[in-house]
């Protein structure tokens, strides 16, 4: 029997959610939010609970945005020639803090994974195809993480471009591998970057 009364016990399986929180760290949050001053316990719970008020994703890039078009996709000086495929919004978000990519997204929106069911319609893949159609893109970079997922990925993407004529690129190693674009130092990724390689 726990000796937790039950609403603590609830926060604790709540924040058990959390990717990376176990047992022990979900505890020590929870004592940690008892202790802290109503407000901010408030605040903590409004923010996450409007998180996704007027949240919409970009009818172009796939990034999040609270417009129809992204800022980045409005952007008229960013480079129309060149577009980054990366997994997830994050990785979006880290290329961008390295201020050395001008060009243009497109968030796949996962990687392929037959184990855990994820297939190709279920990524931003038709999508990607059409843009680099219709859009007269010169380069697609491939900027997925280097897990296996992330290498068959793409490999399948390169292929289904492969009569398109467009150039195809590949972030170069440096990034370990399984690693994800989201921990690489800004160093690493720029380097990486700007040694990309074709496919
Ligand atoms: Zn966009």
């Amino acid at each position: 029997m726990s000796v937790l009364p039950e609403q603590i016990e609830d926060l604790i399986t709540s924040l058990k959610i959390l990717p990376g929180v176990g047992q022990k760290t979900a505890e020590r949050l929870a004592f940690y939010l008892l202790r802290i001053d109503d407000k901010k316990r408030e605040d903590l719970a409004k923010n996450i609970l409007s998180v996704k008020d007027g949240l919409k994703v970009c009818e172009r890039c796939f990034a999040f945005t609270d417009r129809d078009i992204c800022e980045l996709c409005s952007d008229y000086k960013r480079d129309d020639d060149i577009l980054c495929v990366v997994e997830d919004f994050l990785d979006l978000v880290s290329m961008e803090k390295g201020g050395f990519f001008r060009g243009r997204y497109h968030v796949l929106g996962g990687v392929l994974s037959p184990l855990d069911g994820v297939r190709p319609s279920d990524l931003r893949i038709v999508e990607l195809i059409k843009r680099v159609q219709d859009e007269g893109i010169s380069e697609l970079v491939i900027a997925l993480n280097p897990t296996m997922e992330g290498e068959s990925t793409s490999v399948y993407i390169s292929e289904r471009l492969e009569e398109s004529g467009v150039k195809i690129t590949r972030l170069a190693r440096g990034i370990p591998v399984g690693g994800d674009l989201e921990y690489a130092d800004m160093n690493t990724l720029k380097k990486a970057f700007e040694g990309r390689v074709g496919v």
